[in-house]
């Protein structure tokens, strides 16, 4: 039996929910379901006099609902959830069908779900989605992976429900198998990126410069008027001016420096080891992310372990500095980003179109930022680029920021302030810029001990030396 619904959702918390009300704002009828059958009951008194919903208490009845081919969106919790979910809709689908993970899918499971729902005659997309519960509702950045004649089917709702800049969508197909879930996955990692480089600013200008948070959510406010505008720099500024009702001081202040993680950053640096690219920015924020979790064991190191004492001091050309610092550090954490989709691009033949990305991820999703319309102009004109730094917007931007970038890494360095993501960028930035690096000794000792062999600079083949004897 074939329903009226062009498009399913199940899973109703809050992003398939919006998500859902986003859709039928566009005049489309969707018909909804959730494990917990109360829950679409809830919806529905809510928000079924929105739009042309159905809202349904079994799987059954929720396949009845739909047109077919069957597109059906699972919204669920990530993991074991959305493996039920499919095993539960197989058998009351038809071949053809179409099934869209719109969830944060580790990327290698969405490669095994397709060829599972491919052997069942089903189609499966593995769909980033980036926003938000606000995205969701108005806007989302959207990045579809799978295959592409199932992505024609629901291409005009998705270009329909995304965020739009400059009159473009925010959404577009890309790439077979697990390629949307991938990119979301390194969007994700930059984000985590973007904010360690924020909290590391943040920590600066209150350690070092000795500003309260209002006086640093004001800087914020003022950054986000040049090169930095984006949304991340935005909420900063407002999440550090919120009043504690409670106390009366910055909301901030009174909140527990333990970051929590739902797993993508910690995905995105494994497989950029995997994948052998240098990743240091979003790794470290990983890594930061896991000592603020530390806590105990950092109270008790904070009264044992020796440093300087920061100065709490006011000093106005720091805070320029720091400013250059967070600009350099974001531009090297978005070019070693691009540089592993480029490379996981090759290595899985997904053809990612890397100033597509940029354009899509301008509107609706949390990295959003002006900085994304200069990568995009980059790879428009150089489509094969190596690397971000190489264009000369971006040549010039680090050139310029360098002088006080290094000052930064200095002063936060003696005054013991771990800026763990500003001075790795710049670890990375001089060792990337360096024809002939170190590695030479690292050859030289893999041969000594496990005779690896070596090449020469002078001479072509692989060569090894019995160091002890020859020494
Ligand atoms: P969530 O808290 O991750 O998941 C809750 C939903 O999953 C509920 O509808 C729940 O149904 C359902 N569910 C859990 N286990 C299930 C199972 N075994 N079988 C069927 N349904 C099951 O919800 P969310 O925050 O809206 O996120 C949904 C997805 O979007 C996740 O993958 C998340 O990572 C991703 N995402 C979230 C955000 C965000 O800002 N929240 C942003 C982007 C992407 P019941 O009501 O029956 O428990």
């Amino acid at each position: 039996m074939a329903g009226q619904s062009r498009i399913g959702v199940t899973g109703l918390a809050v992003m398939g929910a919006n998500l859902a009300r986003n859709i039928a704002s566009r005049g489309v009828a969707v018909a909804v379901h959730n494990r917990t059958g109360s829950k679409t009951t809830e919806f529905m008194s809510e928000f079924g006099g929105e739009g042309d919903f159905t809202g349904t208490q079994s799987l059954q009845e929720f396949v009845d609902a739909l047109e077919t081919p069957r597109r059906i969106i699972v919204m669920v919790k990530a993991g074991k959830p959305v493996d039920s979910v499919i095993d539960e809709l197989t058998p009351l689908l038809d071949k053809g069908d179409i099934i869209i993970d719109a969830g944060n899918s580790h990327f290698p499971d969405t490669v095994r779900r397709t060829a599972e729902c491919e052997a069942n005659g089903i189609r499966f997309m593995g769909v980033g989605v980036s926003g938000g519960e606000e995205g969701a509702l108005l806007g989302p950045s959207i990045m579809p992976g799978g295959d592409p004649e199932a992505y024609a089917e629901v291409k005009d709702i998705f270009e329909s429900i995304a965020a739009v800049v400059d009159g473009t969508p925010c959404v577009v197909h890309v790439g077979p198998g697990g390629a949307g879930h991938y990119v979301k996955m390194v969007h994700n990692g930059i984000e985590y990126a973007d904010m360690q480089l924020i909290v590391e600013a943040y920590d600066l200008l209150t350690q070092v410069a000795g500003l309260d948070a209002h006086a640093i959510g004001t800087i914020f406010e003022e950054w986000n008027t040049g090169d930095l505008e984006s949304f991340l720099i935005e909420i900063t500024g407002k999440v550090l001016a919120k009043v504690d009702e409670k106390t009366g001081g910055p909301l901030v202040d009174v909140i527990v420096d333990q970051a929590g993680q739902k797993g993508t950053g910690t995905w995105t640096a494994i497989d950029a080891l995997g994948l052998g690219i240098p990743l240091t920015g979003i790794t470290e924020a990983v890594f930061a992310r896991g000592l603020s979790a530390l806590r105990a064991e950092r109270a008790a190191a904070a009264k044992t372990l020796a440093g300087p004492t920061p100065a709490k001091k006011a000093d106005e050309s720091l805070v320029d500095d720091i400013r250059q610092a967070l600009y350099a550090s974001k531009v090297v954490a978005y070019a070693q980003g691009f540089a592993q989709m480029r490379a996981a691009s090759v290595q899985n033949g997904w053809d990612l179109h890397l100033g597509e990305m940029a354009t899509i991820w301008r509107g609706g999703c949390i990295i959003r930022a002006q900085f994304l319309n200069r990568i995009r102009d980059a790879y428009a004109e150089h489509p094969d680029l190596d690397n971000l730094l190489m264009v000369p917007y971006f040549t010039e931007a680090v050139a310029n920021a360098q002088d006080a970038w290094r000052r930064v890494v200095v002063t936060a360095t003696e005054q013991g302030v771990a800026i763990p993501a500003f001075s790795s960028s710049l670890s990375y930035y001089d060792g990337y810029r360096r024809e002939r690096g170190p590695a030479n000794l690292i050859q030289g000792l893999r041969d000594f001990f496990g005779a690896h062999t070596y090449q020469r600079v002078d001479e072509e083949g692989a060569f090894h030396t019995r160091w002890a004897q020859d020494g």
